[in-house]
């Protein structure tokens, strides 16, 4: 029994079979990096951890394609692929660079979908409306916009120096929405506060204020702490801790149950990247700790939407095998 609306589910039914992410940088920034906001990033944020490197050792998107699909395809024979943009803000930057990178996706064997990774603030209406017209031009089935609103509490937002508050986050989401465009909301679990840091409760905010807003899918992450950061500061001076496994197990669970059972759930937890981790321990295995989350939510007998709409059972969308 699946208990979650589950992004390869949703794949499967709406393309007959698996479609494969392939991470590409495209050479972007952020301007919570580069000084137009923010010198310093969020307080979270490896500037490190965020590229594949791809670029930098001098491939050009075509190449970084053709890396992929060949291990893709060779190991597991998956014909159709999602383009990821992937590395820091995919939409900052004049409207030309955009167009530039969407130009050179065309073409690209067995592109089915674009997902690009941004900030709420880096997208306009001339950008949206190029993803449009670029989404007709390359034959796309659907272009995902992820983006990264955290926490609904802006006090929280200027704390771990977002640079951005939760109203700019909906206003992108309609905007987004209202052209056609899919929008994937990124959540943290455990964020530092001016107190301490955010629980259940505050999660349980952000969810309600997701469930809210036209959002087609969600990605979960909790809070763990890089290298080199300035959480990492903060957790060596004491005044940050991470939640424990336990308490992210509860605090999600509380979440699954309250998000809307329409909502794909593209993620549960976050993935470290090597040799970034400082803390906590139990973050390091990714593939561990979603195994760890499957058997909880087994356990306790929690599904998505549980406390928000599908209160009866699982519903039927949430199994492969789904064929209306
Ligand atoms: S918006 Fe993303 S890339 Fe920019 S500082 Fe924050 S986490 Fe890093």
């Amino acid at each position: 029994m699946h208990r979650t609306f589950a992004l390869s589910t949703y794949m499967r039914h709406h393309f007959g079979q698996r479609v494969q992410k392939i991470p590409l940088d495209a050479g972007f920034s952020c301007p919570n990096r580069d000084g137009t906001l923010s010198k310093l990033g969020c307080v979270f944020c490896n500037p490190l951890g965020s590229g594949s490197g791809m670029r930098e050792r001098g491939l050009s998107l075509a190449e970084q394609w053709a890396f992929w699909r060949d291990i893709h395809l060779g190991t597991h024979g998956i014909e159709r692929y999602t383009a990821y943009l992937q590395s820091y803000s995919n939409t900052y930057g004049p409207v030309e660079k955009l167009a530039e990178t969407l130009t050179a996706l065309d073409g690209l064997p067995g592109l089915t979908t674009l997902a690009l990774g941004t900030r709420p603030d880096c997208l306009d209406a001339e950008k949206l409306d190029l993803l449009v017209e670029q989404k007709k031009a390359l034959g796309l089935a659907e272009v995902v916009l992820e983006l990264g609103l955290q926490s609904s509490n802006d006090a929280t937002l200027t704390h771990i120096n977002r640079g951005h508050d939760a109203a700019t986050f909906a206003e992108a989401v309609h905007a987004a929405a209202e052209r056609g465009l899919l929008v994937v909301a990124h959540v943290m679990a455990g964020l530092p506060t001016q107190n301490g840091r955010e629980g259940v409760d505050e999660l349980l905010d952000t969810v309600r204020y997701v469930n809210a807003l036209p959002v087609h899918g969600i990605k979960f992450h909790n809070l763990y702490v890089c290298r080199g950061t300035v959480l990492a500061r903060w957790f060596k001076a004491g005044t940050y801790v991470p939640m424990t496994r336990d308490e992210f197990l509860d605090a999600l669970s509380e979440a699954i149950q309250c998000l809307d059972p329409k909502i794909v759930i593209h993620r549960l937890n976050g993935n470290p990247q090597k040799g970034e981790l400082l803390a906590p321990d139990w973050a390091a295995n990714m593939r561990g700790m979603h195994n760890a989350i499957r058997a909880h939510f087994k356990e306790h007998d929690i599904w998505q939407g549980k406390k928000n709409g599908a209160e009866s059972g699982p519903p039927e969308w949430f199994s492969p095998s789904f064929e209306g």
